[in-house]
């Protein structure tokens, strides 16, 4: 009898869920074994960070059960992968166990390293875990005047427009709470964009400015000083703060560097259309913990999903004999709050941006979003 061939997926988050999901069905038929090994009993809708920073109390909507949204199909190992042996095809787990495979598809996202900048752990607040989300909404409850500095750290850092949501956000929450005059809000970000390179679209500049929101640009945080209250960029600026909203920097799963794999920062490098790592065709990385070097992939839940689809078939149709390959596109589709019941729709597709009109639509899908992500997204089902 012919051994059954192995697909493991290492990571349980967007990336990992989608990609199983659509693996099993493309794959019901055949004898393929589909596996997901990760460490994450649960699994949360991240935007649903922002809303709980600015109030919302309604936690169980923004997450589920890991193994409730992977299909019968599939098997869950939960473990903490350690190591990955390129030639001999097998991943290693803590405690040491081996788990050999076919293909193997990672998906093991970022991890948040606050070490990496002077002063910021404990001073700096965020919206990046649900227990950080909970603690700043403590802070802006009781914020009533001074300086809120928001910004992001140097690149890359995980679906990054959510800075310049929470800003937005944080000044409608503010004028709601009746002290948006003794709060000045300032924007920093480094280089020229907070969104995507091209410089501040004339949007958001109009927006942010109606808003009386100071942007600074070209600012790269070097460092918190917690004794001065004031944030020390590398080329010699500061700037004051009462309280500052910044995301940890963010690097891959130390497992990348440790096996081997060519990376920057962690993040594996990846063949930008095939997906494929380099001369191991039967390894693909996908989601954030993918560098994709011409820099032009953004870092988000979207961009993972894109990238589950076309992995998914390009496994599936290797496995049933299939010549044809479909290429990654750089596609991603954003939706931004910019307040106001208001929001912006931005597609990537071939390295090129392009974005939408201002809309309340966007706004309603956003904001009812952690439905159709648990029902249909990481199912598979888009
Ligand atoms: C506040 C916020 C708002 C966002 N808003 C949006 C948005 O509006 N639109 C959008 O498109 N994107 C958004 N994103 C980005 C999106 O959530 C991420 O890009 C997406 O979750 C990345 O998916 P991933 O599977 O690559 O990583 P993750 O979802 O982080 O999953 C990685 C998984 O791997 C597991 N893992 C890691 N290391 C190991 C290991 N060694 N062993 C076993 N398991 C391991 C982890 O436990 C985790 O389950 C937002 C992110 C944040 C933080």
């Amino acid at each position: 009898m012919v051994a059954p061939r192995r697909v493991i997926v290492i990571g349980d988050g967007t990336a990992g869920l989608s990609v199983a999901n659509k693996l099993g069905f493309r794959l019901q038929h055949s004898p393929v074994e589909i596996t997901v090994i990760g460490n994450s009993p649960r699994h949360y809708y991240k935007p649903g960070g922002l809303f709980i920073s600015l109030g919302d109390r309604d936690l169980k909507r923004y997450s589920k059960g890991t193994k409730f949204l992977l299909s019968s199909r599939i098997s869950h190992v939960r473990a903490e992968v350690t190591g990955i042996n390129q030639s001999e095809r097998y991943v290693l787990t803590k405690g040491g166990k081996r788990h050999t495979y076919d293909y193997a598809v990672i998906a093991s996202g970022a991890r948040y390293c606050p070490d990496k900048i002077p002063g910021f752990e404990g001073e700096a607040k965020h919206f990046y875990s649900f227990n950080h989300a909970l603690e700043l909404q403590r802070y802006l409850s009781k914020f009533n005047e001074g300086n809120l500095v928001v910004g992001i750290p140097d690149a890359p850092v995980s679906f990054s427009p959510a800075l310049v949501e929470f800003t937005l956000l944080a000044d409608e929450y503010m004028r709601t709470a009746g002290v948006r005059e003794k709060v000045q809000i300032t924007l920093f970000f480094p280089g020229k964009d907070p969104l995507y390179a091209g410089g501040v679209p004339s949007y958001l500049k109009a927006v942010l400015s109606e808003r009386d929101i100071e942007i600074v640009s070209d600012f790269s945080l070097n460092a918190v000083s917690q004794k001065n209250k004031e944030i020390l960029s590398g080329s010699g600026d500061s700037l004051k703060y009462d309280l500052l909203v910044v995301p940890p920097p963010h690097r891959g799963q130390t497992f990348a560097a440790d096996s081997g794999f060519d990376n920057f920062n962690d993040f594996i490098n990846v063949n930008e259309k095939s997906l494929q790592y380099k001369e191991f065709p039967e390894i693909f990385v996908i989601g954030d913990a993918a560098h994709f070097e011409s820099g032009s992939v953004p870092m988000s839940g979207s961009a993972a999903v894109f990238q589950s689809g076309v992995v998914s078939e390009r496994i599936s149709g290797e496995l049933g004999g299939l010549s044809f390959a479909k290429d990654y596109r750089g596609e991603a589709i954003h939706e931004i709050f910019l307040g106001d019941k208001r929001g912006i729709s931005v597609h990537f597709i071939d390295g090129k941006v392009q974005e939408g009109k201002v809309a309340e639509l966007d706004f309603h899908l956003k904001r009812v979003g952690s439905d159709s992500y648990f029902s249909k997204i990481v199912r598979g089902m888009m």
